[in-house]
């Protein structure tokens, strides 16, 4: 019996990309077709058990909204990890996406697990074998452009489908693993 680690972990990213929806994934196993935006900031917690400890993050997910910008550093103060969201069929959330990474690399905490996750792939990806992936379009972040991004700031890379449960689990176990233990 273990005792767990707290680890404050945050979301950030644009509105509607899809953060609360890869929180529900990940703590309940559920997704909703019309979530309804999130006002502040909301929190919840969910344990993840691995090999030689057992985890509790507490997570802030925050409203993607201009207005609540301010909010954030509240949020991602003491975080030791951060989930910054962007929309794979959207270029301009990884803008976004990258203005949020440059603002924690200033001012969070020197050494925050910050993964980066391209959201919505069910959108983009054929959803039978021998579908082709053009015949969906939609795809405005080629994958290979975000792994390098990430790769080149030094953060964790995932693509993922809150709605389909594609990679939303891998998100929270890598950082997990990236967690040392206390
Ligand atoms: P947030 O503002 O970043 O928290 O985004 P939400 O979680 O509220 O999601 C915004 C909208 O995108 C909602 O209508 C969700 O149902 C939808 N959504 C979220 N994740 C996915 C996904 O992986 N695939 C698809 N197709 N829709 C998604
Ligand atoms: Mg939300």
């Amino acid at each position: 019996n273990i005792k767990p680690i707290q680890v404050k972990l945050v979301l950030l990213g644009e509105a509607a990309v899809g953060k609360s929806s890869l929180v529900l994934r990940f703590v309940n196993n559920d997704f909703q077709e019309n979530k309804e935006p999130t006002i502040g900031a909301a929190f919840l917690t969910q344990k993840c058990r691995m090999e030689d400890k057992v985890l509790k993050f507490e997570i802030w997910d925050t409203a993607g909204q201009e207005r609540f910008h301010s909010l954030a550093p509240m949020y991602y103060r003491n975080a030791q990890a951060a989930v910054v969201v962007y929309d794979v069929t959207k270029a301009a959330s990884l803008d976004k996406a990258k203005s949020w990474v440059k603002e924690l690399q200033r001012q969070a905490s020197p050494n925050i697990v910050i993964a980066l996750a391209g959201n919505k792939i069910d959108l983009v990806q054929p959803v039978d074998e021998g579908e082709e992936e053009s015949a969906n379009s939609g795809r405005q972040v080629p994958t290979e452009e975000a792994k390098a991004y990430a790769n080149e700031f030094g953060l964790l890379f995932f693509e993922t489908s809150a709605k389909k449960g594609v990679g939303v689990r891998e998100v929270f176990t890598e950082i997990a693993k990236k967690i040392p233990l206390e």
